[in-house]
């Protein structure tokens, strides 16, 4: 299964990719991707991620996913990939365990409401520019610098583990190497954030009783190719206990199929080097066609059931009002927000500061931050 070593990204603390902006000197025993999972680990932002919704908000229950615990899952998955492929699994892990980092609270109705509230002053939101600014401006620990002082290779994989970025239209980003892929590390992210939601989320969808065994059976392939054995091998077992062998056995298939395809793409164009991966024409990471189809009827599934879903409408709604009523009121009058951000509004004006603001809440906070506004107003 192990693709060429050239592959790899490098653990040499004097590799271009392993560089900080502000120079540090090599830790005797850990790797430059090491030292970041560390720091990743022990930021604010990352530790708020536990009051983040995912797909559920707080009403629902305490053992459904929330951000952080979907974030485990990633890396969880990330690293079995990235080892099975001889890849930088530290590097891997890092960038799994950063990679929602950037979301805003109420998950993805909060997103569409904040990058909705920022059109309307020309402006977007996209977490993983958002991200970036948390990692290299919000994270305060060090005396001698802002920011986490994160390897190139991460702030990369940061910017680029789900899409591409245009020069034209990001001359900040120029560092990263855009007209490249990124290494196979940081394209592993987004297909590993997949696979986790995809089995995730039908699994907290069955508990919370929105989605049913019989129209998932009925809709996703891919899980009732595994459903029909199971269920003959277990007569008697609970329907829940079929139900999870079921997934787990769609969970292996996505992260088997991820590995034999992508390591069949690094063959058919002879990749060798990390060169190699950067200069192909797209992304080597990949599902093969059959799995990949599969894939997104499991999605499109889960986007008409449950994304969208009339269960679901009360949370949403709830999201998108406070959202812009507390960015409209705080775009007003700036001067309602703490200090540190009220320093920042003449330079980058109250819009994208309000943004930033929101963006770092968990859902309890920014739902007590509305009540004090409701009461005040
Ligand atoms: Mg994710």
């Amino acid at each position: 299964m192990r693709l060429p070593a050239g592959c790899r990204v490098s653990d040499a603390a004097g590799d271009p990719l392993a560089a900080r902006v502000f120079s540090e000197p090599p830790h005797p025993y850990r790797s430059p991707f090491q030292r970041d999972r560390g720091r990743i680990i022990h930021a604010r932002a990352f530790r708020r991620l536990a009051g983040k919704t995912q797909v559920f908000t707080h009403r629902y229950s305490d053992h459904f996913r929330s951000r952080l615990t979907h974030t485990m899952e990633v890396a969880q998955i990330a690293r079995t990939i990235a080892s099975a492929l001889g890849l930088n699994e530290d590097l891997t892990e890092a960038l799994a365990l950063v990679h929602d980092i950037g979301h805003p609270p109420f998950g993805h109705a909060g997103e569409r409401a904040l990058d909705e509230a920022l059109r309307a002053h020309g402006l977007r939101f996209d977490h993983n520019l958002h991200a970036l600014r948390i990692v290299e401006y919000f994270e305060m620990h060090y005396a001698a610098f802002r920011g986490l002082n994160l390897t190139l290779a991460v702030r990369e994989g940061i910017i680029k583990h789900s899409r591409d970025y245009s020069a034209a239209e990001h001359p900040e980003l120029s560092k990263y190497f855009l007209d490249q892929r990124p290494p196979l590390e940081a394209q592993i992210i987004d297909l590993a954030d997949e696979i986790a939601y995809l089995t995730a989320d039908l699994d907290d969808g069955m508990e919370a009783e929105i989605l049913n065994l019989d129209d998932i059976r009925r809709h996703v392939q891919l899980f009732e190719r595994f459903f029909v054995p199971m269920d003959a091998e277990y007569p008697e077992a609970p329907a829940k206990l079929v139900f999870n062998e079921a997934l787990k056995r769609v969970l292996n298939a996505l992260v088997d199929d991820l590995i034999a395809e992508t390591e069949r793409q690094v063959k058919v164009i002879d990749a060798g080097t990390l060169e190699d991966i950067r200069n192909a024409p797209h992304r080597l990471a990949a599902f093969s066609p059959e799995i990949e189809m599969l894939r997104l009827e499991a999605k499109r599934y889960l986007y008409t059931h449950l994304y969208n879903c009339t269960e679901l409408t009360h949370d949403h709604e709830e999201a998108a009002l406070v959202i812009a009523e507390l960015f409209e009121a705080w775009t007003r009058d700036p001067s309602l927000l703490p200090a540190s951000y009220v320093a920042r509004v003449s330079e980058e004006g109250a819009s994208r500061v309000v943004a930033d603001y929101i963006a770092g809440m968990t859902d309890n906070f920014i739902l007590e931050q509305y009540k004090t506004f409701r009461h005040n107003s």
